[in-house]
């Protein structure tokens, strides 16, 4: 992607907040549905959209969540025709996450019509008492017939996503899954390590130790499969994600690559016209705020040239790629690349990062330390 063919384009994020259950290992903003909550939703995220005054062109869409899949066929037709609304010209890419348990071929052949190329769905694991350990609805074979009919109606990109570190799974356990995921005939991939975050179940069973967490067979997970992701044909292009060739999540990239995009709906997080900025995570705030003309952030931040050049190497470096420090350096003048410098030597020395050219990439060992890599530029930026 060209950087400056891309600087005029920005992606878009839409928040659909509602989920039938919580997941036990789940942060993410969302709320049981009601059916008053999801018109007064759609009003307002037709009127956000609106109000933003989009003049750039969109290249790509991403409808995250919660669960979008979990709206009935119209109010997905109704969601799509905000959106395209505020589309001036063609999408690149558009992709919808699904939860395997709502996936209807109605709705899909609305998704389709639409415009959507791509479905995303949560699948986390294909092993039924792993399902059950993370608090997920589906069973196996509701994936199996939710893939079916994604290949029936014929999107352009599937992807499914899956955990692992699930408390109790074995390399043995993964592997089987990942046999299972990669024999689907899907083209990307995502895999996440399970993550304990603060007010979930899981962090309560951790805390109360009725769980615990082994950061050695993390780490032997991570590398495990890795290879066999390769030796699958799927290429690694980020820590967690893996694609066919040519299959890359082209808004995620976008987002990596610290260019810009909206976000709507609460919990939306933007990055736009020099500002990044999050709305608040509660639907009646952000409703309220939207009907008033007065946006509920929960957080707002002036975007300067440190701020954007240290986050554009957190993630930047996340990806296998790595990044390019002159055109980096060209395109955030204002940033003190110096203080740097030293930090780059010693991942350098200890084998974690190779230089050449401008180019820096973290090697695979370095990637398994990424989030510490991100930790430290943070602590350096100056
Ligand atoms: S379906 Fe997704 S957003 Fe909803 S609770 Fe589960 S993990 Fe969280």
């Amino acid at each position: 992607m060209n950087l400056q063919a891309k600087a005029d384009k920005i992606g878009l994020y839409c928040h659909v907040p509602f989920c039938a259950s919580t997941c036990d290992f789940c942060a993410f903003y969302q709320e049981k549905p009601r059916r008053q909550d999801i018109q007064r939703y759609f009003d307002c995220i037709e009127q956000e959209l609106l109000k933003s005054g989009i003049t750039r062109d969109i290249d790509t869409i991403f409808w995250g969540g919660g669960t979008p899949g979990l709206l009935a066929a119209k109010d997905l037709e109704r969601l799509g025709k905000a959106v395209q609304a505020v589309c001036r010209g063609p999408v690149e890419e558009w992709t919808v996450e699904m939860a395997p348990s709502v996936v209807k071929l109605d709705k899909l052949k609305v998704l389709k019509d639409l415009g959507v190329t791509r479905i995303s769905m949560g699948v986390q694991s294909f092993n039924p008492k792993l399902l059950e350990s993370l608090g997920r609805l589906h069973a196996p074979n509701q994936i199996f017939q939710a893939l079916e009919r994604i290949q029936q109606v014929g999107f352009d990109a599937v992807n499914l996503d899956l955990i692992f570190s699930i408390p109790g799974q074995t390399w043995e356990l993964l592997e089987e899954d990942l046999k299972q995921a990669t024999t689907l005939g899907v083209d990307h991939l995502s895999t996440y390590c399970l993550t304990f975050e603060e007010d979930t179940a899981l962090y309560v069973k951790l805390s109360e130790g009725k769980i615990t967490r082994d950061e050695d067979q993390e780490i032997d997970l991570y590398k495990r499969t890795w290879a066999y992701l390769e030796e699958a044909g799927y290429a690694q292009y980020e820590v967690s994600n893996f694609a066919r060739p040519g299959k890359e999540c082209l808004h995620n990239i976008n987002t990596w690559k610290m260019h810009e995009w909206l976000g709507v709906g609460p919990s939306a997080s933007s990055q736009i016209d020099g500002f990044r900025f999050t709305n608040a995570s509660d639907l009646s705030a952000w409703q309220e705020g939207v009907e008033q003309g007065k946006p509920a952030y929960q957080e707002r931040v002036p975007l300067d040239d440190t701020i954007l050049a240290t986050d554009t190497l957190i993630f930047g470096l996340r990806m296998n790629q790595g990044v390019c420090l002159n055109r980096l350096k060209e395109r955030y003048p204002k940033m003190n690349w110096a203080c740097f410098n030293a930090f780059w030597e010693d991942l350098e020395a200890e084998g974690l990062l190779t230089r050449q050219s401008g180019l820096i990439t973290l090697t695979q060992e370095g990637r398994l330390l990424a989030d510490w890599i991100g930790t430290q530029l943070l602590d350096l930026n100056t």
